[in-house]
């Protein structure tokens, strides 16, 4: 591979094959096929409850908007607190009857990797309506979310049949047995900003654990898990034990984490709305809550970096892959002032490349906001940062105005102080803050300063300087001269209040059970 074309960040969340590391690379294909089912592109547009599409109690309905040209795609069942019911309780009927938990875990991977196999076979389909639901650019859809979920799936698959229980080491004269068994029926909460992918994260652990799910995907992109819930029933997954509701956070969202009989809430999102599910919780039936929350990921450049232009390059694709829509987005550069100048204009250059372009263009590497509100919510976090006094050295506006879609520049600030709000807040979009440090204490202290601790980037060539700074980061993640490593196999998740708990790797499973301890005396 050559320098150049490996630079290009890869998001914390995919799987190999990563989009736009070769040039045409199998995901440019991919993305490149999506136009052979524009024409038969259906939407599926209603609840899945008990196996079957439906639409919700009320009849209501609310758009669905494309953001790629502020276009009406279909109306979406508006489900609410009914639907919630009815879905909770199929969901509960399903666990109960054991069609799903009580079978044999070999049986619940044959019908998973079957559930993959289908998804599989309708990638390009699935890749275009996440594209046209949320904004994001095909060959990220098809080269990236696609694949990464697919290999999120098929990996929680196989390990059905591969945990193993145990037995504790107790006294010889008893059996101390330890099993897990499945919580019972899952609320799973998610965002927009990966929509399938976020959505596989909690699936493929949940379902392979022999739990019952109710998927509420996010209002602004409900379209690919209704599919993949019609593709679970295709490939036998009883019904019941998937449904999906899509509807209003408000609503559906909090009826699902007040409901009585939901076991469990695995939410991805807001770190504000992360903290609605702890009350609900408090409030009802003390359901457990596992929380994948915001982020304001530092990432720190000291003045040894081994390659620059490397840095700078992963630097601007760190904040600026999926229009800076990523939990994990390395948002504050904090870099040694003996380079400060350097660095900025290095990564100035290289989000030249990331100004915004149509999604459905292959060739495209920024696509659009998700909607018009987290739009509007970015162009004013950049007034912000221009009323708090930072300089803005790159981009600043919204763009491609004419298509009627919702596009924001790269946007680079400088002179940025760490207590400043474009500094603090999570603004989710494509806005870069940098700041300067002095030394490696200092370095520290800025990037910890944060109510969040997600992932951490620090770029060295100094090994001691780089475990010693690595300790001191207070993040689930920490990266050394990268971005966003990490595939399906580390565990994920955020220290402080970017979350509580664990997604991807072996650790996952641990949440979507129950530990019972048996104790025999012999
Ligand atoms: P959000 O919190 O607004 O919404 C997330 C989900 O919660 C949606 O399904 C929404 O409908 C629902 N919801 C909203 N209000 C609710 C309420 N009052 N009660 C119950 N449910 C409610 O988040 P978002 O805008 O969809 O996504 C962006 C956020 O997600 C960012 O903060 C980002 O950092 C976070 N995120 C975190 C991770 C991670 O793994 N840590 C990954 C991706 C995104």
């Amino acid at each position: 591979m050559t320098r150049g074309t490996a630079l290009k960040a890869v998001p914390f969340c995919y799987d190999p094959p990563y989009p736009g590391t070769v040039p045409r690379s199998p995901a440019m294909a991919a993305a490149e096929d999506y136009r052979s089912h524009l024409p038969s592109l259906t939407y599926r547009n209603q609840a899945f409850i008990a196996g079957k599409f439906t639409a919700a109690a009320s009849g209501k309905t609310f758009d669905c908007i494309s953001p790629i040209d502020g276009k009406l795609l279909t109306r979406v069942a508006e489900c609410d607190k009914e639907d919630v019911d009815r879905a909770v309780k199929a969901a509960r009927a399903a666990f109960d009857k054991g069609v799903w938990s009580g079978v044999a875990p070999a049986y619940r991977k044959k019908i998973m990797l079957k559930w993959v196999s289908l998804i599989e076979k309708h990638k390009e389909e699935l890749a275009l309506l996440e594209t046209l639901d949320m904004g994001k650019p095909i060959a990220n859809s098809a080269g990236g979310d696609l694949p990464s979920s697919i290999r999120c799936i098929q990996w929680y698959a196989e390990t059905c049949d591969k945990v193993y229980d145990e037995l504790a080491p107790a006294r010889p004269d008893s059996i101390s047995m330890i099993t897990r068994e499945p919580i019972g029926v899952v609320g799973a909460v998610v965002p927009w900003n990966f929509p399938l992918l976020m959505a596989s994260w909690k699936l493929g652990p949940a379902l392979a654990t022999g739990n019952s799910v109710i998927l509420k995907p996010a209002e602004q992109s409900p379209l690919t898990a209704i599919r993949i819930a019609e593709l679970a029933a295709e490939a036998g997954i009883p019904d019941g034990v998937l449904n999906v509701l899509p509807g209003f956070g408000e609503t559906a969202g909090q009826a699902l984490g007040r409901h009585m009989d939901v076991d469990m809430i695995a939410f991805t999102g807001s770190t504000e709305v992360g903290k609605y599910f702890l009350r609900y919780s408090g409030e009802s039936n003390m359901k457990h809550i596992a929380l994948e929350t915001g982020g304001k990921s530092p990432n720190i450049i000291f003045a040894d970096i081994p390659d620059m232009d490397k840095a700078a390059a992963t630097a601007a694709g760190g904040i600026f892959y999926n229009s800076g829509q990523v939990c994990t987005a390395a948002s504050r550069v904090i870099v040694d002032e003996k380079i400060k100048d350097q660095f900025i204009e290095l990564v100035a250059r290289h989000a030249e490349k990331w100004r915004p372009q149509d999604p459905l263009d292959p060739k495209t590497q920024m696509g659009s906001m998700v909607d018009e509100a987290q739009m509007d919510r970015v162009l004013s976090y950049i007034d912000i940062g221009r009323k708090e006094g930072a300089k803005i050295a790159f981009g600043g506006e919204r763009a491609r105005r004419n298509t009627g879609g919702y596009y924001v520049e790269p946007t680079i600030f400088t002179e940025v102080k760490n207590s400043m709000r474009i500094a603090q807040e999570e603004i989710f979009g494509p806005v870069l803050s940098t700041i300067s440090f002095k030394d490696d204490a200092e370095a520290v202290r800025i990037a910890n300063d944060s109510i969040y601790g997600l992932q951490a980037n620090l770029w060295t060539r100094d090994i001691t300087r780089a475990h010693k700074v690595a300790r001191a980061l207070k993040a689930g993640t920490v990266n050394i001269n990268a971005t966003d490593g990490g595939d399906i196999t580390a565990p994920f998740g955020g220290y402080k209040q970017s979350g509580i708990g664990r997604d991807k790797s072996l650790h996952a499973l641990e949440k979507y059970q129950q530990i019972k301890h048996t104790y025999i005396q012999l």
